[in-house]
């Protein structure tokens, strides 16, 4: 039976596919009962790179993505708490709600683990709960270090398509399975020059952004 509280924090600016799919793969892989997405109000290691949508509509677009999901709630207690969003005070919050004994496990992708250090109180989080870090694209490219030696002199790295052009012209690309480079700051662009996040965004997702022009450039977003 499955048992454990994974408590997975981000800026969500938007929600993406990248996010739903390392969430579902965690909670199977541990044996979760539930992952709580946790949206961050003011995100302490972004404060020159502010969120780009308000918290409500960010809190909003979680809820609009799990839907569908009985193993993810989204948990309100950052948007709903003022000044910076500390992970301390959300795990300590939930290791309160759920008692000393309860399975508790920090989600974290490889590139936020990496400022782990800089955290408030970091070393005391560790003696809390587990910590979960996920591998992130784009540390699985195929590049021509590590494209097979016998076929590489055939072939011609192209940075635009992040492809491998053959001397015939065609071109080779890796295709990611599970790993999902998808980022939230590649969303925003897309939407600034109107092109498509569809399959990159649940539908739901992708309909608020349009229904309340989030992102648009004219205004403001970056
Ligand atoms: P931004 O591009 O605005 O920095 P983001 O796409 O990195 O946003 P966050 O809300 O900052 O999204 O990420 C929340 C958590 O999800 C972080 O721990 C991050 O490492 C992880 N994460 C985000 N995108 C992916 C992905 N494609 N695959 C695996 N983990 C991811």
């Amino acid at each position: 039976m499955s048992s454990g509280t994974g408590i997975f924090g981000g800026t969500f600016d938007p929600i993406h596919l990248g996010h739903l799919r390392a969430a579902e793969e965690v909670r199977e892989a541990l044996g979760l009962a539930e992952v709580r997405f946790v949206p961050a109000a003011t995100p302490p290691h972004r404060r020159s790179a502010p969120p780009v949508a308000p918290a409500e509509d960010r809190y909003r677009m979680v809820q609009l993505g799990i839907a569908d999901n009985p193993g993810f709630r989204c948990w309100d207690i950052e948007v709903s708490r003022a000044g910076p969003s500390y992970s301390i005070d959300t795990v300590r919050a939930a290791r309160d709600e759920l008692g000393p004994a309860a399975r508790l496990v920090l989600v974290l992708g490889v590139d936020a683990f990496r400022d782990f250090e800089t955290w408030k109180d970091h070393a005391t989080l560790l003696t809390l709960c587990d910590i979960a870090v996920l591998t992130r694209p784009p540390a699985a490219n195929l590049t021509a270090e590590n494209f097979p030696l016998a076929a590489r002199k055939a072939f011609r790295y192209d940075p635009d398509s992040d492809g491998f052009v053959h001397e015939s012209g065609h071109v080779l690309s890796l295709q990611r399975i599970t790993s999902l480079d998808i980022s939230a700051t590649a969303i925003r662009a897309r939407v600034a020059a109107r092109r498509s996040i569809r399959f990159l965004v649940p539908c739901a997702v992708e309909r608020y952004i349009a229904e309340h022009r989030l992102y648009r450039q004219e205004d403001g977003a970056r």
